[in-house]
């Protein structure tokens, strides 16, 4: 039963859903429904006006942040690169996240032999200029998997790719996905993934 504004723009009125563990959905919806915005309230970044977004049973706004990283990984449209070298890329600076976790990560999305074929591996420093646009994809679903998170939140994250690397990205989303909770924003990703379809319906729709 949440709903949620931003200020007094209501997005999102009396949604309901349930999604088990383990079960790999997709949200659709038009532009502007407010789909990106329920990743947000899962995320525990907004509180709902009224209702209860609930992760395992507990309210999302109150996970504390070392806790999302063992339960959420959040891949958005566009990768945002933070100061530092691959690996900082992957870990986040988070300490608990070693050497292992960190091959382990790049390897499941394919990017272990590019990142060995430079001359400081994953010491690289980073800039934009270093990988192309899948490449940098690539990396965001290693980074989100690298804490072994139980749910995947993926925002169309292959809307802006060629074929073949769109291929790629699923590919190491089907690898990702293994036994872990999905939920994917994109048309595109459910008629390659399967599962459960959740239609967002923006609130002037039908009126
Ligand atoms: P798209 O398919 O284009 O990504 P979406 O379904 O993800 O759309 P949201 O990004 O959730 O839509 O946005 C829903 C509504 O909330 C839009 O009207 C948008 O302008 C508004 N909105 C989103 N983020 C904010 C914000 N931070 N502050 C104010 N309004 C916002
Ligand atoms: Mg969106």
């Amino acid at each position: 039963d949440v709903t949620f504004g931003y200020d007094d723009h209501i997005v999102l009125n009396d949604l309901n859903f349930a999604i088990d563990p383990g079960e790999q959905v997709t949200l659709t919806g038009r532009t502007g429904a407010g789909k990106s915005t329920i990743f947000k309230l899962l995320l525990g970044l907004y509180r709902p006006g009224s209702g209860k977004v609930l992760i395992e049973g507990e309210a999302a706004y109150r996970i504390t942040d070392k806790e999302k990283r063992k339960k959420f990984g959040y891949v958005e449209q566009s990768f945002h690169m933070v100061p530092g070298t691959i690996r900082d890329q992957i870990t986040l600076f988070d300490p608990e996240i070693g050497d292992k976790a960190v091959q382990a990560s790049a390897k499941l999305v394919g990017l272990h032999e590019t990142i060995m074929s430079l001359d400081h591996g994953y010491d690289t420093l980073c800039k934009p200029e270093l990988f192309s646009q899948g490449q940098w994809q690539l990396l965001s679903i290693a980074r989100a998997v690298a804490g072994e998170p139980k749910i995947l939140l993926l925002d169309e994250i292959t809307a802006n790719l060629d074929a073949e690397t769109e291929a790629r990205v699923l590919e190491a989303l089907r690898r990702a996905s293994v036994g872990r909770t999905v939920l994917s924003i994109s048309h595109r990703v459910y008629e390659k993934l399967g599962g459960r379809v959740i239609e967002i319906k923006a609130l002037d729709e039908g009126k």
